[in-house]
């Protein structure tokens, strides 16, 4: 049996787990990616399996980081059963056809531009119909029913207190005549969350899968949640100004409807006017109220005394845009939930336009607000912020109550595992690194039981109580020396063997460098110059006499001969063609944050970043790239992708090492990049360093472990 975390591996998006055994696959959920540019990339390109072998999917909950991909693995080619809670199928149906509009528009935007600089167009991941074609492929299941999906696979859904139909997937996996209980946590809820049921208690599980969103930190408790809404209420309604919350529309938005009615009835508050302006919230809502006998007892008890959460005298969905725009005119005295729930898209910016900058408005944060959004400037009481272009000053207030989100807390999440009788290992996945690694730890401390924190793309092979990652054990074992930053990779051919980062990218910010962390690739750059050249060459573009490949001046060689500026000709020559899409130039003085800043030393020892760079190396941009797309590089040049056989040996001749190895090395100040492979048998170590220290070792012990005869 194996598994492998294909998403939500020391990060809380792109859910998928793929378990495989006997000829089977099947995968757990099927998520996409939010955040970081170099995360949402994997997004886009081929799966890491094929769609078409699928043997089924086994969906957790609609959220689009665990559901978001289904209609691309469709529309690639699966064709098995997607097993879901009947409420998940529903929220499915409006949520991705939403996330397949949202696809279209951005990529259409995107092209409008590309469209007038004559470049080659985009298409969107899918489309609404690619989404509303997963439909025929759900099989609908209600919590505690068994049923066996494959043979050997038997499975069972359980309330995981999450949002409307999230379930706690529990399995029962049988190979060579032995059955091993796995555990799906999904994303858990909290234990006094309203309208839906709280989590379901599991006995028993030899592999526990458990996320950690909120693995090491405590929430508000429902009661100073609700008394904290009150007064926020009640202070902006006094003012006489609108109060917005910013809202996920699937199960936040619903939380707040319910806390509201809660807070009239009592007369906490007085009756109040409330639109939700956001359609997916409202299609949301009414699958909500479509499914009713799965509420908690209190909120069914609610309905039926005619106090519904969801429908009250002052409650408006609305529609239309101009219903919207219709919005913008009230000054005073409403509250307007929309989305997104970080306020960096959606029309909740509108609203946000036209509020903040009044003294007697209010801005209620209600969900976690990553860093970079409109909602974590707000909430870190930026003075003045930059909506649709324009400059607003904020005077409205910004409060924020953590309680309403829809994960458990430490608290929470421990509970529930104390609960079991058996564990036999776990696994900790869905969440930052710091909370991942913080709440393994505390698992390990009070249970006493083996846990591991998966990395991305890792694979485990499972039997009884052997646990194993295919990931190489010696490789681990790498000695690093402390003052090492950067990232190294060992790989065999197209699977990774080890992944580790190191140090900072950026000291200042303290922003650790990760795998996706793209590196100054210095001196290196003229390899890809050279690529670029052959390539030319290969297209017949320019002849093959006009271009000396040792030649120091090549780059400006290439400029003149093709019009274009050296990193233009290598951008769409080598990069573009080889799909290296975090590979990219920069300046050196506007660095993006997923880049590394280079640190050196002057002569009388001081450390600068930089600048000392650009002072050495003149204001062109230099050329950055990942591990990740080294790694790319080098299959696309082995499986002869860029180049024919011929120029491929032309370009690779030149760095030929003893034992059938190659090596590139760059340097520049702060900088230090290798990359050595063979073409026959994969084997392949890259490392990538934006200090000066540590690198060398570690490289030459990654050459050592991948059997390189020494050649310095
Ligand atoms: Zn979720
Ligand atoms: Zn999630």
């Amino acid at each position: 049996m194996q598994l492998q975390f294909l998403g939500a591996a020391e990060t809380t998006s792109g859910s998928s787990y793929l378990l495989s055994f006997d000829q089977y696959q099947v995968l757990i959920d099927c998520g996409m990616f939010h955040g970081p540019e170099e995360l949402k990339q994997r997004n886009y390109g081929d799966f890491p399996y094929s769609p078409r072998e699928i043997d089924a999917v086994i969906l957790t909950h609609a959220h689009i980081d665990h559901s978001g991909l289904l209609p691309k693995l469709v529309k690639r080619g699966f064709h098995g059963p997607i097993y879901a809670t009947g409420v998940t199928a529903d929220l499915c149906r409006v949520m991705l056809a939403d996330s397949g509009h949202i696809q279209e528009t951005e990529v259409e935007r995107k092209n409008r531009k590309l469209r007038r600089q004559g470049k080659p167009l985009l298409a969107p991941i899918y489309t609404v119909e690619d989404a509303l074609n997963t439909q025929g492929q759900f099989r609908r299941m209600v919590y505690d029913e068994e049923v066996t999906v494959l043979p050997g696979l038997r499975l069972r859904m359980r309330d995981a207190g999450h949002i409307l139909g999230a379930a706690i997937v529990e399995l029962w996996v049988t190979e060579n005549g032995e059955t091993s209980k796995f555990v799906f946590s999904g994303d858990l809820g909290g234990l006094d969350q309203p309208i839906i049921q709280d989590p379901t208690f599991i006995a028993e599980a030899d592999y526990l899968i458990i996320e950690s969103t909120y693995g090491t930190r405590l929430h508000e408790k429902r009661d100073e949640r609700f008394t904290h809404l009150a007064q926020v209420v009640n202070d902006t309604l006094r003012r006489g100004g609108n109060l917005l919350i910013p809202s996920f529309a699937v199960g936040r938005t619903q939380d707040l409807l319910y806390a509201l009615r809660v807070l009239q009835d009592r007369g906490d508050v007085p009756p109040l006017t409330v639109y939700v302006d956001s359609p997916l919230a409202t299609a949301a809502t009414e699958v909500y109220q479509s499914h009713a006998q799965v509420f908690d007892y209190e909120t069914r008890s609610m309905l039926r005394e005619g106090r519904s959460p969801f429908e009250f005298p002052g409650l408006h969905y609305t529609e239309s845009v101009e219903e919207s725009i219709a919005l913008n005119s009230i000054t005073g005295g409403v509250i307007i939930i929309a989305g997104s729930g970080m306020a960096d898209a959606g029309r909740i910016k509108h609203h946000l336009k036209h509020n903040l900058w009044r003294r007697e408005a209010g801005v209620l944060l209600v969900g976690y607000q990553a860093v970079g959004t409109l909602g974590r400037r707000l909430q870190d009481r930026a003075e003045e912020v930059r909506i649709h272009g324009e400059r607003i000053r904020v005077w409205a207030s910004v409060d924020t109550i953590s309680g309403f989100s829809a994960h458990g807390d430490q608290e929470a999440l421990m509970n529930w595992l104390k609960r079991f009788r058996h564990i036999g290992r776990v696994f900790v996945t869905h969440g930052e690194p710091e909370a991942c690694h913080g709440f393994a730890e505390l698992i390990r401390k009070e249970l006493h039981v083996p846990v591991t924190v998966p990395k991305l793309d890792e694979v485990f092979v499972l039997r009884g109580k052997e646990v194993r990652s295919t990931w190489s054990a010696d490789l681990k074992e790498v000695h690093v020396e402390e003052n090492f930053a950067g990232v190294f990779q060992a790989a065999q051919g197209a699977e990774a063997e080890l992944r580790a980062s190191y140090g900072y990218a950026n000291r200042r910010y303290k922003i650790k460098n990760t795998f996706f962390t793209a590196f100054n690739l210095g001196s290196a750059r003229h390899f890809f110059e050279e690529a670029a050249a052959l390539r030319l060459i290969e297209r017949g573009a320019v002849k093959p006499g006009d271009l000396d490949l040792d030649s120091p001046e090549l780059g400006e060689k290439l400029a003149e001969l093709t019009g274009k500026r050296t990193w233009e000709v290598v951008r769409e020559e080598v990069l573009r063609p080889a799909g290296l899409s975090q590979t990219a130039f920069y300046y050196l003085d506007h660095l993006p944050a997923r880049a590394a800043s280079g640190y050196t030393y002057t002569s009388s020892g001081a450390e600068v970043e930089n600048v000392y760079a650009i002072l050495r190396e003149g204001l062109e941009p230099q050329l950055f790239s990942t591990a990740h797309d080294l790694h790319r590089f080098w299959l696309v040049l082995q499986a002869g992708e860029l180049l024919n056989t011929e120029n491929r040996t032309l370009l690779l001749e030149r760095y030929a090492k003893p034992g059938g190895w190659y090596e590139v090395r760059g340097t520049a100040p702060g900088c230090r990049v290798f990359l050595a492979g063979k073409l026959t048998g994969g084997e392949l170590a890259i490392l990538l360093s934006n200090g000066e220290e540590g690198a060398e070792s570690v490289y030459q012990q990654l050459l050592q472990l991948k059997g390189a005869p020494k050649w310095q």
